[in-house]
């Protein structure tokens, strides 16, 4: 009885606990301005359905294609069984869906080879990171917490599965004692080479058996709650953010609505723009951003894919569109914790461009759009740089000196080169 309160009061501060993160994360999004397309319904399930339910931009790369495959897999077949060890936990039952019959052998044992698949997964992924030198994993942004991040999760994974396998290898040696409470239920296909390595007392094997019980539920109750301070949050937001991708062909620009009203207002003076609130050109920080945009932020894996094809970033400059999205989350934390601390008002004198993003990088973009085209969940880094760009020109009038001067032509001459609009002809002479 008292395992069972003790179970249901950490179920419950665990799912309270996330739910306040949560609420958070969803007012740092709110922060942004209002900005997700709701046309094109049928297609935007469709685009879900197939890049974040089917994985389909993974497959580019194919080895690390399979190894998520059997990590996402895992983490989504492996919840049946967390459904069970719930419903046990309240109930003080064992192994409550044994009565569905030998479907539960089946899944036991499937349960069982996908918990090994992840784990193997996963030692292979940390290998990768920690030993192997792949460069898409080592970039100046990678230092850190997010290289942290990337290893606490993977040893977090290959803990909960091993415990898994351990706790069935333990239960699996009890019912053949005939140990009271543990049922002859489940198949064990993996766990069954474990049993050896496990004494045969049974007092001892209940202890083993309890504590990876204990240990997977808890240790599944806290990466719920390192979910909101984690890239692993696209467990959760790739779903969302896959449904409002851009749909329209990659090359397209947004019209700025502040430019459009501007240029009507020129054209027609008795023109009344619909939208009258003062807007920016461009966005100077986060809150100058789309909703989207941020939701962009917390959906990105950090997996280099993005910074791994950016021409700006393999001829070595400065940008990475992987950091430009690590960076726009950052910022959008630290207002959302002056928002806790100092109320919604309050100005700390920083700004997403140059004190996170510096103009060298923006204008290192050469808005080829590979970064979104590899994007397994679609995001749109470019879509940030450019705005950044557009503040920095159309509010402040700085631009490199190069952009200044086909601007200076395009005003003068009609063309970005420097040539009088009446020498535009003198070819057809020679
Ligand atoms: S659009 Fe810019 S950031 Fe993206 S890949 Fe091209 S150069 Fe890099
Ligand atoms: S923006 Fe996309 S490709 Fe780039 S690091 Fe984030 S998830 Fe990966």
């Amino acid at each position: 009885m008292i395992a069972q309160i003790l179970f249901i009061l950490l179920c419950l501060g665990s799912i309270a606990l996330f739910a306040f993160n949560f609420k958070k994360v969803v007012r740092n999004i709110k922060i942004g301005k209002p900005g997700f397309p709701t046309d094109r319904s049928p297609e935007r399930w469709m685009t879900m359905l197939k890049v974040a339910f089917g994985q389909s931009k993974m497959a580019a790369r194919p080895i690390p294609f399979l190894l998520h495959l059997a990590v996402y897999l895992g983490f989504v077949i492996i919840n049946i069984e967390v459904l069970e060890i719930m419903i046990d936990g309240i109930f003080g039952t064992h192994r409550v869906f044994s009565s569905i019959g030998p479907l539960y052998n089946f899944l036991i044992g499937s349960f069982e080879i996908l918990a090994f698949l992840v784990f193997v997964s996963c030692l292979i992924f940390f290998i990768r990171r920690n030993v192997l030198n792949i460069k898409r994993f080592n970039g100046i942004e990678m230092k850190a917490w997010p290289k942290s991040d990337a290893n606490y999760i993977l040893i977090t994974e290959m803990l909960l599965m091993s415990a898994f396998l351990i706790m069935n290898a333990a239960d699996a040696k009890l019912q053949a004692l005939g140990a009271n409470h543990y049922i002859s239920a489940g198949s064990f296909p993996i766990s069954q080479y474990i049993q050896n390595l496990l004494p045969a007392n049974e007092s001892t094997l209940i202890m083993i058996e309890r504590f990876c019980w204990w240990f997977h539920i808890i240790g599944i109750f806290a990466f719920l709650n390192y979910l909101p301070y984690s890239k692993h949050f696209h467990i959760l937001f790739a779903f969302p953010n896959t449904y409002f991708s851009k749909l329209y062909p990659k090359g397209k620009f947004n019209n700025m609505t502040a430019v459009t009203n501007e240029v009507k207002a020129m054209l027609d003076p008795s023109y009344i723009p619909l939208d009258l609130a003062p807007s920016k050109f461009g966005a100077k920080d986060v809150q100058d951003l789309t909703q989207l945009q941020l939701l962009n932020a917390y959906t990105c894996t950090e997996c280099g894919r993005c910074t791994s094809v950016c021409p700006a970033n393999i001829t070595g400059k400065l940008l990475s569109p992987r950091k430009i999205m690590m960076d726009t989350r950052d910022r959008m934390e630290e207002v959302g914790k002056n928002i806790d601390k100092h109320g919604i008002d309050y100005q700390d004198g920083k700004a997403l461009l140059d004190d996170y993003i510096t103009r060298e990088e923006i204008w290192a973009c050469t808005t080829c759009n590979a970064c979104t085209q590899a994007c397994p969940v679609n995001i749109d880094p470019l879509g940030i740089i450019m705005d950044l760009r557009r503040y920095a020109v159309m509010e402040e009038s700085v631009a490199p000196a190069s952009l200044n001067a086909m601007q200076g032509n395009i005003e003068n001459n009609g063309a970005p080169w420097k040539y009088s609009p009446s020498d535009r002809f003198n070819w057809v002479q020679d």
